[in-house]
């Protein structure tokens, strides 16, 4: 479904579910598209036709259609323009051998059709950075970095509308998800409270339904505590329950169930990565056992 959000800037809602994300079409002097992974959608929208392609980071949800966009310049930032040629970050799994036992990670056919496509040559002709401005004609659009969700990530301000598309800063229910080895719980932190001190008129996400106009410090605010919440879960348990992460992944501090692999892949490593706040905090202390419990004072 295309929404318009002005008769220049439109949103192109995925109808295809968590293996696709929505992408914003601009159509001014310059015809521009943030995000392909729109899934089926991505026919009505002339792909071919588009001269500027913006990725907000290397997950394939928000790539996927990218080979169709055979006659756009496709800009991304360099830390995402280097994980596109790793397939295992493509797909969020880039710690499965140290956390599954499970062999293969592409035991899940849905993603985004054929495992083949994740070996796609993944173009990238340029690169965003913080602060940039691209100029579409009538609509600038300024590049945010926000990293977290991944090292590159980045959210895009429609300037002239007071639109911000804040893609995988999700808002969805079962975000947020900074489960790579290069997403980092702190900057995503900062990246939410970036994004809630610009107080945009409208947000969009890659994976909210609609677009968001009320109350977005709140909704963003809400979406920031779940991390911390997590967490304090996490370190209540770990002091009175030393655990290794698959004790710890049973427990669901992150998601309620794990009705596949993946999910359970994904609670465990955004374990791993609380824990590794965690002790960076001096909060909690990975013991020789493998287990995860109370940083034990010296010369207590
Ligand atoms: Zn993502």
């Amino acid at each position: 479904m295309i929404q318009h959000l002005t008769d220049r800037v439109s949103v192109v809602f995925t109808e295809d579910g968590f293996t696709s994300g929505n992408c914003i079409l601009v159509e001014d002097d310059v015809r521009l598209m943030i995000d392909s992974g729109c899934g089926r959608e991505l026919d009505s929208v002339r792909p071919e036709a588009v001269e500027l392609l913006l990725c907000s980071h290397h997950h394939v949800d928000h790539i996927g259609g990218n080979d169709r966009f055979v006659n756009a310049r496709i800009l991304a930032h360099p830390l995402e323009a280097a994980a596109m040629q790793v397939a295992e970050k493509l797909i969020a799994t880039d710690r499965w051998q140290e956390l599954m036992d499970e062999e293969n990670f592409f035991c899940v056919p849905e993603v985004n059709g054929a495992p083949n496509r994740l070996y796609l040559p993944w173009r990238v002709d340029g690169p965003l950075a913080e602060g940039q401005v691209v100029d579409c004609g009538a609509t600038r659009i300024g590049v945010i970095h926000t990293s977290g969700h991944t090292a590159g990530h980045c959210s895009f301000h429609l300037l002239d509308d007071d639109i911000v598309f804040i893609a995988d800063i999700c808002l969805s229910k079962v975000g947020p998800w900074y489960g790579g080895r290069d997403s980092s719980i702190d900057a995503f932190i900062a990246s939410i409270d970036r994004i809630i001190d610009m107080k945009p008129a409208t947000i969009v996400t890659g994976h909210l339904g609609s677009v968001l106009t009320e109350n977005i410090p709140g909704v963003l605010g809400e979406y920031r505590g779940r991390i911390l919440n997590r967490e304090s879960r996490i370190l209540a348990y770990v002091r009175d329950h030393p655990s290794t992460i698959n004790e710890l992944a049973q427990r669901h501090f992150i998601y309620p169930a794990h009705p596949s692999l993946f999910v359970l892949y994904w609670e465990k490593s955004m374990l791993h990565n609380h824990l590794d706040r965690l002790i960076a905090l001096g909060e909690v202390a990975r013991y020789d056992d493998g287990r995860y419990g109370p940083a034990r004072v010296l010369g207590a």
